[in-house]
């Protein structure tokens, strides 16, 4: 396979090129191809992009018919058949059988333009700058979305600084003993704390990139209370745990809260094409007309796929209590390694079809990545450190494939520690046992 010219031409900012150097030619559900022909099992799933898989049929269906009839593809945000038909289903769907209410806005079509959005919102309801995120929080790299990332390396690649905001302790980032709402509700109530009243908090309900970190729905809950006593508007940036990710369709459903504002990308077109959306409830729109613009706000074609799977999969408790059951099968399974190796110093943390393999050892999870990629499974790392193998499989993943790709978990998972084994030994046969 001829990587030369990504080599030759393409900036050092590549990345996952690097863990999976090959050529992909073709992808159906959870198999990717390259062009050799060998087939790989996909955990990645475009980073949570695929919840539905690769090409899935049902909505590449509809795509062609609609590409046939010469459907709108762009519209600003013009009002065209597609769009209807989405907001439509969004509300049948979404909303009514929940009975919320919230407004929609389009914005840019990569997940960071939601969080911008939502951002800027917030500090114009509130007429305050701070914005409150968490530790190891990620929310997309473009300016107002960096500042509340938390990753030095995206950070410091800015090369400016990131002002008004501040980060909080996640739950559990002192570990279980520690509540770190309770910290929270101190810092804002002491007027002598140094906290300036946020006008927001931002926050994922499983720490995607950082490390697949949980917050408890106990957490979640506390926070929307200590929001609401603060006068915060409660952002949720639902972009990878949303869209039915951890079981329900949005990740918070099972805290029994509704935040202010929602942010979703990733997997909402469903087919891998790109768009966002801000939830906002409606006394929070304060927008004046075109004051927040972006001309990619009309990508029919995915307004086309987000409406075939909302319709597909959405209607009905089915497809989530699917998920559900495919939790189960994989954190069984990744139990069952940490039980193996009681020294290694393994644990497994996640919800829903979103669960890491965590290792005390740094370099674990990308050893592991890499063998079995050579095995013929693409699985990424995630948290600060990579410390964490990430599995993130389609939604709609064959139970065969899924015990498949896990099966190789278990052989890369032996070769990496056995590995570990025969270093530390030739070690003290070479020094001494000391
Ligand atoms: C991926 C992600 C983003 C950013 O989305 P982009 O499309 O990469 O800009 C924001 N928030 C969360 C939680 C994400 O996982």
């Amino acid at each position: 396979m001829d990587l030369k010219i990504f080599d030759r031409l393409e900036s050092e900012v590549r990345g996952y090129i690097r863990s999976f150097p090959v050529v992909f030619k073709q992808a159906k559900g959870a198999t990717l191809v390259d062009e050799t022909g060998r087939e790989y099992i996909d955990f990645f799933a475009g980073a949570g992009t695929l919840n539905y898989g690769h090409n899935n049929p049902l909505f590449k269906q509809k795509l062609v018919e609609y590409l046939e009839s010469d459907g709108i593809v762009h519209g600003l945000d013009m009002a065209t058949g597609a769009k209807r038909t989405l907001l439509e289903t969004f509300e049948r769907v979404l909303l009514k059988p929940r009975n919320w209410k919230y407004t929609l806005q389009f914005t840019g079509p990569t997940g960071t333009n939601a969080v911008e959005a939502a951002l800027k919102l917030a500090r114009q309801v509130k007429g305050r700058p701070n914005v409150i995120s968490f530790t190891h929080g990620f929310h997309g790299l473009s300016g107002g979305s960096l500042a509340v990332t938390a990753n030095a390396k995206y950070r410091e690649a800015a090369g400016v600084s990131h002002a008004n905001t501040v980060f909080m302790p996640y739950d559990g980032y002192f570990g279980p003993d520690v509540d770190t709402i309770v910290y929270l509700e101190r810092m804002l109530e002491d007027r002598s704390s140094g906290l300036d009243k946020p006008a927001a908090v931002i926050v994922e309900t499983v720490q995607g990139e950082g490390g697949i970190n949980v917050a408890s729905l106990r957490w979640l809950k506390e926070l929307q209370r200590v929001c609401r006593a603060h006068d915060m508007l409660l952002i949720v940036d639902d972009i990878q745990a949303g869209c039915g990710r951890t079981g329900s369709f949005f990740s918070f459903e099972p805290a029994g809260i509704q935040p202010d504002i929602i942010t979703l990308s990733k997997s909402l077109s469903g087919f891998g094409l790109p768009m966002s959306l801000v939830l906002m409830k409606p006394e929070l729109d304060v927008w004046q007309p075109g004051a927040h613009t972006g001309t990619f706000r009309g990508n029919n074609l995915a307004f086309v796929t987000a409406t075939a799977a909302l319709d597909h999969y959405w209607t009905n408790a089915a497809f989530a209590s699917d998920t559900q059951r495919k939790e189960r099968i994989a954190r069984d399974h990744l139990e069952n390694i940490v039980q193996s190796y009681p020294g290694a110093g393994l644990s497994v943390r996640g919800r829903g079809l979103m669960q890491g393999l965590v290792s005390q050892d740094p370099t674990f999870a990308s050893k592991v990545s890499k063998k079995a990629f050579e095995q013929g499974l693409v699985i990424e790392t995630s948290g600060a450190n990579d410390e964490v193998l990430k599995l993130l499989p389609s939604l709609t993943i064959e139970d065969e494939q899924l015990k498949k790709g896990l099966e190789i978990i278990d052989r890369a998972v032996a070769d990496v520690l056995a590995e570990h084994d025969a270093a530390s030994s030739a070690r003290v046969l070479k020094f001494g046992n000391r």
